[in-house]
C-alpha cells in the first residue's frame, strides 16, 4: 500500500515535471514564444492549489532549536507573498539573531522574502524605524558572506560552474565547490 504516491504527491511530482520543463523552456535561447506558452500552460494546468500551498507556513524540517524564531519570522510575511525561507541551515542562526533584533525596532514588522542571491543572505522587509532596521538586516546580509550556508562555521564564497555560495572547506569539499579564481592571487 505504501508503494503507491498518495495524490498530494502525484500532483507534485506533476507541478515538477511542468516547472522544469518551462525551466528549460526559458533557459533555452531559441524556444519560441508559443514553446513557452505551451509549457506555462502546462504548469497551470497542474490541479493544484497554489494559494494554499503559498500561504500554508514552510518552516524548514532542519530547523532545529531555530524553529520558533524561523516561524516567527515566517508569520511576518503577508498573504501571497509565499512563506518559504530559502537559505540553508547554517544560516538559521543569523535569521534568529535578526528576528530578535528588527521585533526590538518594530514589534509590527513585516517580511516579504528571505532567500539565498548569489551566495548570500537576502531579507526582504517593511516596518517603522526603517534606517535602523536596515542596519540590521545589512549586518545579517555581511554575517552571511562569511557564514557557511550549510553548517553554519566560517565560510567564503566558492563557485561551482557559475553558480555562487558561501560555503566552509569541509562543505566546499562536499559539494564540489572552489574558491573563485580571484581569491588565489
Ligand atoms: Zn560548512
Amino acid at each position: 500500500m505504501s508503494d503507491h504516491p498518495e495524490p498530494d504527491e502525484l500532483r507534485e511530482e506533476a507541478l515538477r515535471a511542468a516547472a522544469h520543463d518551462l525551466a528549460m523552456a526559458a533557459w533555452r535561447g531559441d524556444a519560441t514564444r508559443e514553446e513557452l506558452i505551451a509549457a506555462i500552460e502546462a504548469v497551470r494546468q497542474v490541479p493544484i492549489d497554489i494559494e494554499r500551498m503559498v500561504n500554508a507556513l514552510h518552516v524548514p524540517e532542519d530547523a532545529g532549536e531555530h524553529e520558533a524564531a524561523l516561524r516567527a519570522l515566517l508569520e511576518r510575511i503577508p498573504d501571497g507573498w509565499g512563506r518559504w525561507i530559502r537559505c540553508g541551515a547554517g544560516w538559521y542562526r543569523i535569521l534568529a539573531r535578526l528576528e530578535e533584533r528588527l521585533r526590538t525596532i518594530d514589534p509590527d514588522y513585516r517580511v516579504h522574502q528571505i532567500k539565498e542571491k548569489f551566495g548570500t543572505l537576502r531579507f526582504y522587509w517593511t516596518g517603522r524605524n526603517y534606517a535602523v532596521g536596515k542596519t540590521a538586516v545589512a549586518d545579517a546580509e555581511t554575517e552571511s558572506a562569511r557564514t557557511c550556508e550549510v553548517c553554519g562555521s566560517p565560510g567564503c564564497l566558492r563557485t561551482r560552474r557559475g553558480w555562487l555560495r558561501t560555503l566552509c572547506d569541509d562543505c566546499a569539499n562536499t559539494e564540489g565547490y572552489e574558491h573563485l579564481p580571484d581569491d588565489d592571487e
